[in-house]
């Protein structure tokens, strides 16, 4: 299933932190793409295509202005969408339908300022990660963690950054890093 997570309402003053974030748990976790939406911010997409570079792998992200359309067009392309609000259902009722009914893949919609209503009546799930308010970097990688059933906390996920520069071994008390040409 191939996922992109949609990032919608980004404040280029504000949100600059807690977006690229975003970006990063989405390539953490296994997402395929990263939509950006709100305010163009050239940087961050600069920021994350350079630790893509770096770390492996091949997500992509890209700037939408008009993200309205973007979830229309996929859509009509039969994919699914799902919005993360604490106002939904609780995804563990629902996250193995949400992967059964995905299989042409998924978009993830996550807010920043006040999200509008028609994101509401756009997505076909939108999914609680608890009915408590918290962050959308947290909601992210629970959900996508769910919806990937646990892979990528596993060791054979890092074989997803392939043509790694720069790869982690995993020590108890050393920071270790191997670069390769
Ligand atoms: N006040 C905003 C609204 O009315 O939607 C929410 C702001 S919240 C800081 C930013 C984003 O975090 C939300 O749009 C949502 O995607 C995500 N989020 C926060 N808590 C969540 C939860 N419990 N479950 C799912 N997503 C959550």
């Amino acid at each position: 299933m191939k996922i992109i997570v949609l990032r919608i309402g980004h404040r280029k003053k504000r949100d600059i932190r807690v977006t690229t974030h975003c970006c990063l748990v989405a390539r953490a976790f296994l997402a395929d793409e990263m939509v950006l939406s709100g305010e163009e911010d050239l940087g961050i997409l600069e920021t994350v295509r350079k630790v893509a570079k770096n770390w492996g792998g091949k997500f992509r992200i890209s700037y939408e202005a008009n993200f309205h359309r973007f979830l229309k067009e996929r859509k009509l392309r039969g994919w699914k969408i799902c919005h993360l609000t604490m106002y939904g259902e609780l995804l563990k009722g629902k996250i193995d339908q949400i992967r059964q009914d995905a299989k042409k893949g998924l978009v993830v919609v996550i807010g920043a300022e006040k999200v509008p209503a028609e994101v509401y009546s756009l997505a076909d799930y939108n999914i609680a990660v608890t009915s408590q308010p918290h962050s959308e970097v947290a909601a992210l990688g629970v959900f996508l963690n769910e919806l990937n059933g646990g892979v990528a906390l596993k060791p054979e996920a890092q074989r997803n950054f392939t043509k790694a520069k720069l790869i982690i071994e995993p020590g108890l008390k050393a920071r270790k890093i191997r670069r390769e040409k």
